[in-house]
Parts: structure tokens; C-alpha cells; sequence
């Protein structure tokens, strides 16, 4: 027999146009409805308790909450049940605060008790989760050895789990070998990398392969099969999660107009070499890329060293120059106490013309208000960071997503950073954003804890077949394969001659994309499925 509790809260009193008592008043004769409860403080630790008790005196074996939205406290009613002892899948939420208090001023408690109405009709048709411990692997692949690799597997051997690093190139730093300073970092790429590789080789639980390619990934979160090939031998290693870490390419404008015209990068490698910079040197941002964080503070630095190193005069061409990391704001105020000279440039595109050993540069200048025309010998281009291009991991790593730019798309750019959108694959440093080095050092650190907090307890609890294929039903369309975000979705084998679509419960997101795209509605998304969507709908206008 069903027995349905219904709770209540005003959110502590921030619900304040809904009149409870006759809602209560309403209930009281609702079938199935054996008890309803009014609360100030329901997700606090003493509603949760009044809660409890009510459960376990009153027998109640389903349960609705209209309170806030179910995002924001559903996990904590879900635990009140399981303390009851109940599976915490025979919940069922109305949101009568933010869908219905704080949106409405007509006929409130109407709206509210209609939403209740829906949640009683759904709680009756709810049928219990099972949940199970999945054993998984501890041990992490990091992809890319650049900066952002090392530090992600430096940070996993600290929190005590193994990695493998593996660096298509014959040694470990990527693009920290090219750096001739860092921006904003008291520690210079030299020391850095030497620092970072001692740290790797000196820890038992790095292994890093060098010269070495990913040739196949295959199986999920906490059981990732993969095959890593280098120096003439292929090895098959089983990893629980992967850091992907492989960087960025760059890509400048105009540099093959003059021996004379280099890329910032050329020039930080010429800065190593003071007495070979000429005099007057111009500098251009905004060229390859208007909003680039990098060459902007490529710009910067480097024509803070070069005045400090030389003295040489120094301009910098820009649109619109922007700062936003740590410390480059001060960065810029330096460099123009130094003596650097900026020209903010119009829509009118600046004109380079070579005369002989000299570059003759004339741009319109908004602040003066006219053309101004100076001579250089050296011009200096911005890069635009690219994302690395690698078609081969995309394939072998299907579903982890690029964004309008080619970087890997993260899963939430605000909530999860470095998440993707497969469970247990995780972005560090410049293959995802456009990081300066003391947030590509954090980003690395995030992805390793993130890894951490999956792989530590060497197992993960899953929902068993919340969202489940029935295997008569299916016609191997394939359609859920193809569409499911989070690749989660299998061909097996029933019998010799027949094969299913089959949910892989770890890699599931519950997004319930494949539920509602099965064109043989072989799929049941349970708390979603048609009888309990039509039981809420069927609420709607009726009374209760
Ligand atoms: C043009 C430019 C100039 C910059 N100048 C400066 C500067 O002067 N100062 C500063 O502080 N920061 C600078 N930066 C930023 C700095 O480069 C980054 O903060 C940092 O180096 C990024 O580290 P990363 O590990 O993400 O990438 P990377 O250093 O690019 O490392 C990625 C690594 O992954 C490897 N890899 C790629 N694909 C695979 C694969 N499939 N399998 C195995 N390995 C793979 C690569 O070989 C490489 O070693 C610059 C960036 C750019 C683009
Ligand atoms: S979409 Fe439906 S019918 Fe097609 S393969 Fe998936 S479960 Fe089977
Ligand atoms: S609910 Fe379906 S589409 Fe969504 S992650 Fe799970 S299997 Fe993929």
C-alpha cells in the first residue's frame, strides 16, 4: 500500500505568499496521502530530524517535498530517506519557491497546490534505484608533457596515486623549453623545468614516457584499457581516469615580410641575447588575435626586459589593450613608467613598409587624433595561441568535444573548468583555455584532484540501470549511441544472434537525452518514464 508524506517548507519564511494551512487543509482528504507536514527549516539539521521521525513512525514509503528547487537541496532530503532506510529514489520535489512563489503574484497557493498535486501523482509510480560499488583503477594517464602534464602528475603522485606521462616528444617541458621568462611568476622556465623533471624522476609513482604516442583508448571511468606506443614497443596499461594535457600551438601575421619582422616568441629568444637587439623596436598586439591574454602579455614582458636589459626605444601598436591576469595590471603600469611608448590604434589598418634595412610603420593614432609615421628596425608580431592540432586523439577519445575555437569544449566553463563531457577525462592547462603560467600551474592542480576525489576510495558507487534499454524493444538503430554527450552507450551481445544497445552505468551522466530520442522508446529513464510524466501532467487542473 502506498503511503505518501508530504513536506512542506516556507523556506524560512522567505515563501511568504502561499497559504500553507489551507493547502494543508487541502491534503488532508488526497488519496494515498498518510501525512503532511508544514516546516520553516526542512533542509536544516532539525527539519531533517523532525523529517526522519516522521518517516520511520508513520510507515511512509514514498515522499514529497515542496520546498526550493530540487538543484539546490534534493541531496539532502534524499539522504533523510536513506537514513530511513528507503531508497532515495522515491523522492519527489515541487519547486513552489522559485517556480512558483518568487514568479507569480495571482492565485499562488492555486499554482502550489497544483505543483504538489503533480508530485504526489508522480511519487506513486516511483520505483526504487538500486545502487552498487564499481571497483576502479587508481591509476592516471596524463597526455602531454608540457608544463601543464608535469604538474598534474606531480600533484597526483603527492596526493598518493600512480601516473604514467606520456610526451610525444623526446623530452618533458613543451613549450617551458622555449620561454625566456615567466609572466608574473618570481621563478624563471629554466629553474621551473628543471625543478619539475627532478620532482618526476625522483618519485616512484610518475613513470614517464617520452617519444611515446597513444595508439587506442578503450572502456570507461575507472577502467580506461589503453595503448601507449614508444621507443619500438607497444604497451597496453589500464588507467581509472585521463588528464588531458597536450597545449597549444601559436600562429602570427605579416613576419614574412621583412627578415626584420619576428614573432614574440623569436624575439623572447633574442632577448637572451641583449647586445644583438637594435634600437628602436616596435611591437604589435592585436593583430593575430584582439583578445589574446598571451600576446599581450608576451608584448609586455618583453618590452619591459628589453628596456631593462637595452634601453632601446620601444612601441607598442595596439587596439585595445587588455589585462586580466594576476599581477598584469602592475605589469603594464611599469612597463609605461619605463619610458614604452603605446599607440592606440583606429579602424584604419597600420601600413608597414620596408626601406632597406629599416621598417617605416605609420598608423593612425586615436589619442593624438592624427597619423603618426616612425621608423623601426625591429617589429615584433603578436601570436595567436591555437589549440594543438591532433586529429588522431579526437578519434581515439571519442565525444570529448572542441569549442567554436578548436580548444577542448569543458562541460561547464563556470561549475566544472576542467571537467569534459566524459566521466573521468579531465582538460589542464593550454588545450582547453587560454591560461597564463600561475593559473595553467592551478588548472593542473584542479584536474589532479579531481581525479583524486573520483579514484581514492578505489571504487565508485553507481546507480544500477536508472536509465535502462530493454533489450527486446531495441532495434539497434543506434540512434542513442550517436547521440548520447557522454558516450555511455554500448553494443552487446544477447544472444549469437542477436545484439542490444547497452547503458554503461559509470559513463552515464543521467542527462536522459537517449530516453527521449529512442524512436523505439526501448529506453526507461526511471523518475522520467511516459506513465510517471503523464501521471504529473494528468495533476494539472485537477483538484487534488
Ligand atoms: C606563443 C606563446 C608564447 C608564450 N610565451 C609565454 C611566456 O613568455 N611566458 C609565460 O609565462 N608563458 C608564455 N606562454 C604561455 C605558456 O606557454 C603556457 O602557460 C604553458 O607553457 C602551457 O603549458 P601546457 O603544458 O598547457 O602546454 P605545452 O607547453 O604546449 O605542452 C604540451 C605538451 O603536450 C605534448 N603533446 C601534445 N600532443 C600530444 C600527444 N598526442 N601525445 C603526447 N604528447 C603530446 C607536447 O609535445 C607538449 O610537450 C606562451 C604561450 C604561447 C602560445
Ligand atoms: S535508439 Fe533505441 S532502438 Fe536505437 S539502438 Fe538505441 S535503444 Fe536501440
Ligand atoms: S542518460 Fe542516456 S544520453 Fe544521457 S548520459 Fe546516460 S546513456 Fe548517455
Amino acid at each position: 500500500m502506498v503511503k505518501i508524506g508530504v513536506f512542506i517548507c516556507d523556506c524560512g519564511g522567505s515563501i511568504r505568499n502561499i497559504d500553507f494551512p489551507a493547502i494543508k487543509e487541502k491534503l488532508s482528504n488526497a488519496p494515498d496521502v498518510a501525512y503532511t507536514n508544514l516546516s520553516s527549516n526542512l533542509c536544516l539539521s532539525q527539519g531533517q530530524e523532525a523529517m526522519l521521525s516522521c518517516i520511520r513512525d508513520g510507515g511512509l514509503n514514498r515522499v514529497v517535498v515542496a520546498a526550493c528547487s530540487p538543484e539546490l537541496k534534493e541531496h539532502i532530503f534524499q539522504q533523510v530517506l536513506e537514513s530511513a532506510g528507503l531508497n532515495s529514489h522515491i523522492l519527489s520535489m515541487a519547486n513552489i519557491r522559485e517556480q512558483c512563489s518568487w514568479a507569480h503574484q495571482m492565485d499562488v497557493t492555486g499554482k502550489a497546490l497544483m505543483q504538489i498535486g503533480m508530485a504526489i501523482n508522480k511519487a506513486r509510480l516511483l520505483e526504487p534505484v538500486g545502487r552498487r560499488e564499481i571497483p576502479v583503477c587508481r591509476d592516471v594517464l596524463v597526455i602531454g608533457g608540457g608544463l601543464a602534464g608535469m604538474n598534474a602528475a606531480h600533484e597526483l603522485s603527492k596526493l598518493g596515486l600512480k601516473a604514467t606521462l606520456v610526451e610525444r616528444e623526446p623530452s618533458l617541458g613543451g613549450r617551458l623549453r622555449e620561454l625566456s621568462g615567466f609572466y608574473g611568476l618570481e621563478t624563471s622556465p629554466g629553474e621551473m623545468l628543471e625543478s619539475m623533471v627532478k620532482a618526476i624522476s625522483e618519485s616512484g609513482d610518475i613513470e614517464a614516457l617520452t617519444s611515446a604516442r597513444i595508439t587506442s583508448v578503450e572502456g570507461e571511468l575507472g577502467n580506461f584499457s589503453v595503448k601507449i606506443k614508444g621507443k619500438g614497443k607497444e604497451i597496453t596499461r589500464n588507467f581509472g581516469a585521463i588528464i588531458l594535457a597536450t597545449g597549444y600551438e601559436s600562429f602570427s601575421y605579416g613576419i614574412e615580410l621583412a627578415a626584420n619582422v619576428i614573432t614574440q616568441s623569436q624575439f623572447a629568444d633574442l632577448l637572451k641575447s641583449p647586445e644583438k637587439v637594435p634600437q628602436k623596436v616596435g611591437l604589435f598586439i592585436d593583430i593575430a588575435d584582439e583578445h589574446s591574454r598571451i600576446s599581450t602579455l608576451a608584448a609586455l614582458s618583453n618590452a619591459l626586459a628589453l628596456k631593462e636589459k637595452t634601453g632601446s626605444e620601444v612601441y607598442i601598436f595596439c587596439r585595445n589593450l587588455k589585462v586580466d591576469s594576476d599581477g598584469a595590471e602592475r605589469l603594464y603600469r611599469e612597463v609605461r613608467n619605463k619610458g614604452v611608448l603605446f599607440f592606440k590604434l583606429g579602424e584604419k589598418p597600420p601600413q608597414i613598409s620596408v626601406d632597406g634595412d629599416q621598417l617605416r610603420v605609420q598608423v593612425e593614432d586615436l589619442l593624438l587624433g592624427k597619423e603618426v609615421v616612425l621608423s623601426c628596425d625591429l617589429l615584433v608580431m603578436d601570436e595567436k595561441p591555437l589549440p594543438r592540432r591532433d586529429p588522431e586523439i579526437l578519434k581515439l577519445i571519442p565525444k570529448v568535444g572542441l569549442d567554436s575555437t578548436g580548444f577542448f569544449q569543458e562541460e561547464n566553463v563556470h561549475l566544472y573548468p576542467i571537467a569534459s563531457n566524459r566521466k573521468g577525462i579531465f582538460f589542464a592547462g593550454g588545450c582547453h583555455a587560454e591560461l597564463d603560467t600561475g593559473s595553467v600551474l592551478v588548472d593542473a592542480a584542479n584536474a589532479a584532484l579531481s581525479a583524486y576525489e573520483l579514484l581514492s576510495p578505489g571504487k565508485i558507487a553507481v546507480e544500477v540501470e536508472k536509465v535502462k534499454i530493454d533489450p527486446d524493444k531495441c532495434r539497434m538503430c543506434l540512434t542513442c549511441i550517436r547521440t548520447c554527450p557522454h558516450d555511455a552507450i554500448r553494443v552487446i551481445q544477447v544472444n549469437t544472434e542477436r545484439q542490444t544497445a547497452q547503458i554503461v552505468d559509470l559513463a552515464c551522466d543521467g542527462c536522459g537525452i537517449c530516453a527521449a530520442i529512442c524512436p523505439a522508446r526501448a529506453i526507461k529513464f526511471e523518475g522520467y518514464s511516459d506513465e510517471q510524466m503523464l501521471s504529473e501532467i494528468e495533476a494539472i487542473g485537477s483538484a487534488l
